[in-house]
């Protein structure tokens, strides 16, 4: 066993020691590794740098988490605000060292010692940095990190109790129609009260993103944001062509759903806050709080596999998760990670609804993965780009079908695959819909914030024509897209879930018909991490790419089947 595959044993979160890096710490950092390339000493340049890459990342991990956990902090405030400061300095020495990592005569020796798909990496990161846009940088971590705290601000009344947004899930999918429009109500009457912050932030973001995209030479930010997500296989125009077949074979699909559903609730209309109620006898959900899922999830893995099971026992008994949900804290779930240690950790709010299992067995999925790299000696490799790190995360949900019993219940658990199931197809079509909605943001950097709104309600109409608001004005003027963090936090990162789901969907169907060899195929993709761009780990796990004509359509008529729809 090599020293980085011992990473993480035994390590407990609170355990975790990350010094606080400088201005001045950094540079002599880097001084010290330049001195090294100067003698020729490439394996003391390159394990200098890996070193201090990690901790640079450890660090700012943590300060972002403190932050996710506690919004109201001061300190933990601070830390962030001296990160977001401090960041495009070390983005400044380390875009400086690629540089002159690529022009070593020496390539042969450099790609022995780092891998040749890490080089191809960086030639592309350092098209998307230059000093002059430090300043923005930070502006632009500002405003994001306003806008996470805006959101965790939220109290809304519904049913006589005060909840943040997390905690009005229950509500909007509760099996009472008029209660279900109370929440909407009660979450759009927050963003109503904040419609003018909400728009200027946003407006300011593309603004910075733009300017930024101009100093470095490219005439929109469009394929600025694609290098800054390292998509070196596919542009825009694949991207292009994948919506088109959302909006060929999924679109027709959900609209006849939702019809469906209509019908047999006896609505004359099918409005907005009917969208949630998947299953007509009341959306499954967990079998107990936080204590009990996290018992049960243990029991599961166990069941499943004995790599899941050893992983889910670190993961518990060292402490890297937070699950639940309380006020101050920023909203959703993610995964993060501390490669100084070789550990993810999983962030969430649970709030009893099915979303609790969808989003731990989601989040999971990314923390076995970063789990299952951690032998990989490069930065590069031990996250996969995003759309193929959302295949490990969506690929267990899928996977954890047969066993999800232990999380909703054995009387429920037909009815939860079958909700799931149902929820991933009507994802796609909101999923591209914020994905084209970006594209036109971004050519169109002076439209107003009207403008913006109209640009979403033109999309949405042919992504989701059968979207009715009712009453709800700030819906009705094309607001929705101002409650998706990843509008304002990641540009052009939300596709990645629909073109995950297409692959993930495709490990659904082979586990159908061979279910360890499925799982298998799973954790060995997984342990690939981000050796290899996108389109290649998907041809390693044999799955057919979201690109290529059919691949779509075949697992959409296979869920179709299923369902018997
Ligand atoms: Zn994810």
């Amino acid at each position: 066993m090599s020293r980085l595959c011992q990473l993480g044993t035994g390590v407990r979160f609170a355990e975790i020691v990350a010094t606080r890096p400088t201005a001045d710490s950094l540079a002599a950092t880097y001084v010290a590794i330049d001195t090294a390339l100067s003698a020729g000493d490439f394996g003391a340049a390159i394990a200098g740098w890996e070193l201090a890459r990690r901790e640079w990342s450890t660090w700012s991990s943590l300060v972002h988490l403190r932050f996710a956990q506690n919004t109201a902090d001061k300190q933990a405030k601070a830390d962030l605000d001296y990160t977001d400061a401090l960041a495009p300095e070390a983005a400044d020495l380390e875009t400086s060292l690629k540089r002159r990592l690529l022009a070593v005569e020496q390539r042969p020796m450099l790609a022995a010692l780092v891998g040749e798909y890490p080089l191809r990496l960086w030639a592309t990161d350092v098209t998307t940095f230059d000093p002059s846009i430090k300043p923005d940088l930070e502006a632009e971590s500002k405003l994001i990190a306003r806008y996470t705290e805006l959101l965790a601000s939220a109290r809304v009344t519904i049913s006589a109790q005060t909840v943040n947004l997390s905690g009005l899930g229950p509500y909007a999918q509760h099996p009472d129609r008029g209660i279900r429009y109370q929440a909407e109500l009660a979450r759009w009457g927050f963003f109503t009260e904040h419609a003018g912050e909400l728009d200027s932030i946003y407006g300011q973001l593309v603004a910075l993103r733009h300017g930024m995209a101009k100093k470095l030479g490219y005439e929109t930010f469009t394929p600025l944001g694609y290098r800054l997500l390292r998509r070196i296989d596919y542009g825009p125009e694949h991207v292009a062509r994948y919506r088109d077949q959302v909006l060929r074979h999924v679109v027709p699909l959900v609209g006849r759903l939702l019809e469906d559903r209509r019908v047999a609730n006896g609505w004359d209309k099918l409005r907005f806050w009917d969208e949630a109620l998947i299953d007509p006898a009341g959306n499954p959900s967990p079998i107990g709080d936080h204590d009990v899922l996290v018992s049960a999830a243990q029991t599961m893995f166990d069941k499943m596999d004995p790599r899941l099971a050893a992983f889910c026992n670190l993961l518990f008994s060292g402490g890297f998760t937070d699950l639940k949900n309380r006020p101050g804290k920023a909203g959703g779930g993610f995964c993060t990670s501390f490669p100084t240690v070789g550990m993810p950790f999983i962030f969430a709010n649970f709030n009893g609804t099915h979303d609790d299992i969808g989003v731990f067995t989601h989040e999971m999925g990314h923390a076995f993965q970063n789990w299952q790299s951690r032998h990989h000696t490069s930065s590069d490799c031990l996250w996969p780009t995003m759309e193929a790190a959302e295949i490990n995360s969506m690929g267990l949900e899928f996977l954890s079908y047969p066993r999800i019993g232990y999380l909703v219940g054995e009387a429920a658990a037909d009815r939860f695959r079958r909700m799931h199931l149902l929820g991933a197809l009507s994802f796609l079509p909101y999923g591209v819909c914020v994905d084209h909605f970006q594209h036109e943001v971004y050519a169109h950097p002076d439209a107003s914030a009207a403008e913006r709104h109209a640009m979403w309600q033109r999309l949405e109409r042919l992504y989701m024509p059968w979207s009715n608001y009712g009453d709800v004005a700030f819906l009705n003027k094309g607001g929705r897209w101002q409650a998706k963090p990843h509008i304002y936090g990641s540009p052009f990162y939300y596709i990645d879930y629909t073109l995950a789901l297409c692959c993930a969907m495709q490990f659904w169907v082979r586990s159908r018909r061979d279910y360890q060899a499925a799982l298998n195929s799973y954790v060995e993709l997984c342990g690939r991490g981000g050796s290899a761009p996108f389109q290649d780990l998907v041809r390693s796990a044999g799955l057919i790419s979201p690109f290529s004509e059919g691949a779509l359509a075949g697992v959409v008529a296979e869920a179709t089947a299923f369902l018997g729809i």
